[in-house]
């Protein structure tokens, strides 16, 4: 697998756990939020850490983590997912995948196979709005919703996540996501924090009273829905 980042210790990427997490490069989408863009526009140029070695120290490390995080980029695009998931299963850890949910087919196949133990899938809007901040002008919706409905009925752990951009969201994107992912277990919405490398610059966040507003509208819909620190990955 091409590994463009490794973090050996955090506490934010696998709820609950003490985690590395590893970054491929590469996406399927262009979302206008991404903070990741040389990663996804341009992977051949990033640096790469042998996959080995990241091997090599989750293995020496296994008494110490509590989970590995695999996320991007798009994961589910690299090849060799499966060999280096296979490979962390290993070690006895629980692996976390980060995915924009765009290839239902390979996370079907990760989740029975048992490869992977919690998911978290991006939902970049309600699906009316979605090709356009994820950037395509091509984008077949049913590809998201089969990813979201087999992780909503796969008995998976997961969770949704939305990074809310002032330009983009409204009202109505919140009722749209709610009606759609209606009876989802959770939903974490992130506000945009502009920075360099986004992809599309000068786009807001919003003030948190708003924020909370469309938590409230999740609400009605998602049994957990809470507000966390910013992430636009
Ligand atoms: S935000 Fe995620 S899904 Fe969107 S372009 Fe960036 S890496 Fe890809």
């Amino acid at each position: 697998m091409i590994i463009h980042g490794f973090n050996k210790t955090t506490l934010l990427d696998y709820p609950g756990k003490l985690a590395c997490s590893v970054f491929t490069g590469n996406c399927n989408f262009r979302c206008v939020f991404c903070q990741n863009s040389s990663l996804v526009l341009e992977p051949e140029k990033e640096p790469t850490i042998s996959d080995r070695e990241v091997l090599e120290h989750i293995k020496k490390r296994k008494h110490i983590l509590q989970g590995v995080c695999v996320s991007g980029g798009e994961p589910t695009l690299d090849p060799g997912l499966r060999e280096f998931l296979t490979a962390i299963k290993e070690t006895g850890l629980p692996v976390k995948l980060d995915t924009n949910g765009y290839e239902p087919e390979t996370l079907r196949a990760l989740i029975n196979d048992g490869l992977i133990d919690m998911v978290a899938m991006d939902i970049k809007s309600d699906l009316d709005g979605y090709a356009e901040i994820a950037g395509l002008d091509r984008f077949d919706p049913e590809r998201i919703k089969e990813s979201a409905k087999l992780l909503m009925e796969s008995g998976i752990e997961y969770e949704f996540r939305t990074t809310v951009v002032k330009e983009y969201f409204t009202v109505k994107t919140a009722h749209g996501i709610g009606e759609w992912l209606k009876g989802a277990k959770a939903l974490y919405l992130q506000d945009f924090r502009d920075s360099d490398g986004v992809m599309v610059p000068g786009l807001h966040g919003f003030e948190g009273e708003k924020l909370i507003q469309f938590r409230d509208i999740l609400r009605q819909y998602i049994e957990k829905v809470e507000i966390r620190g910013t992430d636009a990955g």
